[in-house]
């Protein structure tokens, strides 16, 4: 298949006159061209760097506008749900990632039905089967086992990764997370993903064991002690800030941390509508970014974030960078949300180059990546 659109969007920018020859989801070549364009912009298909498809039946039902009250309703309204709702939600879900334009979703998968979904709708991605053992701290190994049947599940149903990954540094007990640290690459362990200061709760409770999540462990009875070390210090010295790891969100950070992320090689995935709707600090993104961390996109759940939609997704990360007086061009954003997003994720080749395997996008065309975010829709995003 040739193709000839009037740009092709290449690692975040709009370049004019080529066309593209296209085969069995790989690209043979880019070479230049003379002639009519097709009056579109070819794109490399969106990636979802932190998704969580079986909440999708929660959208718009969690009324609590702050991060506590929301979590806490939240894992209430977990509890009521029926296994085979939330295995239909999670179906919607993935074909409402595809109809947007997505190719590639990293997943946390709680019950095993992700894989299934994600196949089903023709993605691409990564299962992180969560584990969380703050109910099962007697006795974590029994968790384990658990995440382990499911993750066979999800793998057997999915045909793609499907790895075990920590929740939070906080639902998780130390003896569990250590099986994450020093995971040589060769290990299923070695690719992971772990929420991280998504507020300031986190490094108030680990530095000095104050705060929400101090308060929670107490009343559950749950022993703890503080530290005085910020919760990305303190992974730190788990073994946990290594290369192969993605933190999500990532949001209450400070300069230390960002360096630190940098050079040990750790992944972020930014949710800037998840963040603004729960009233969570906004990511340094900018910051990440220049000191060379890689940052992927994030939609996050329907729960926090709403309907699924990149454009909507880019346009807060645009806007929320702003509000931070940080700013994010679109080209980067852009970038966040395909090629680095995949980058992100240990995928190089995500890009409209000779010999890279990846979906493409046909998408209006506009003047620029600006007009393409400011008025972009999941409609806007037609498969080739
Ligand atoms: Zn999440």
């Amino acid at each position: 298949m040739i193709l000839r659109p009037r740009a092709i969007v290449r690692d975040g920018e709009l370049f004019e006159g080529l066309e593209v020859e296209y085969a069995e989801g790989v690209v043979r070549d880019v070479r230049p061209f003379r002639g009519t364009p097709d009056g579109t912009i070819l794109s490399p298909a969106f990636v979802n760097a932190h998704s969580h498809l079986e909440y999708r039946g929660l959208q718009g039902v969690v009324p609590a506008r702050d991060y506590w009250t929301w979590i806490r309703e939240l894992t209430r309204l977990k509890t009521l749900q029926v296994p085979a709702q939330v295995r239909e939600d999670a179906h919607l879900a993935a074909r409402e990632n595809r109809a947007a334009g997505v190719g590639y979703v990293a997943e946390h998968s709680d019950l095993p039905v992700a894989g299934e979904a994600m196949r089903a709708a023709g993605l691409m991605g990564i299962v992180f089967q969560e584990v969380i053992t703050f109910n099962e701290r007697d006795d974590p190994d029994s968790k384990w086992r658990l995440v382990e049947e499911r993750a066979a599940i999800n793998r057997a149903a999915f045909g793609g990764p499907v790895v075990p990954s920590p929740h939070a540094p906080y639902t998780v007990d130390q003896v569990t997370l250590r099986r994450w640290a020093d995971a040589p690459q060769n290990s299923p362990l070695f690719r992971a993903s772990i929420h991280v200061a998504e507020t300031s709760f986190e490094s108030a409770f680990f530095r000095d064991g104050d705060g929400p999540i101090a308060d929670f462990y107490r009343r559950q009875g749950a022993p703890f002690e503080a530290t005085g070390l910020r919760v990305v210090a303190w992974l730190d010295a788990l073994g946990l800030v290594r290369p192969g790891m993605q933190f999500v969100h990532a949001c209450a950070v400070e300069a230390e941390d960002v360096g630190l992320l940098a050079r040990r090689r750790v992944s972020v995935a930014h949710c800037p509508r998840s963040n603004e709707a729960l009233g969570c600090p906004v990511a340094p993104v900018r910051r990440m970014l220049d000191a060379g961390v890689r940052v992927g996109l994030g939609l996050d759940s329907a729960a926090s974030s709403g309907p699924i939609d990149v454009f909507a997704e880019m346009r807060a990360a645009v806007r929320s960078a702003i509000a931070l007086g940080e700013p994010l061009d679109e080209r980067e954003v852009w970038h966040m949300a395909t090629t680095g997003g995949a980058a992100s994720l240990g995928i190089e080749d995500w890009r409209i180059a000779p010999d890279a395997r990846v979906p493409l996008l046909r998408l209006p065309d506009r003047p620029s990546l600006a007009a393409l975010i400011r008025d972009g829709s999941p409609d806007d995003a037609v498969w080739l």
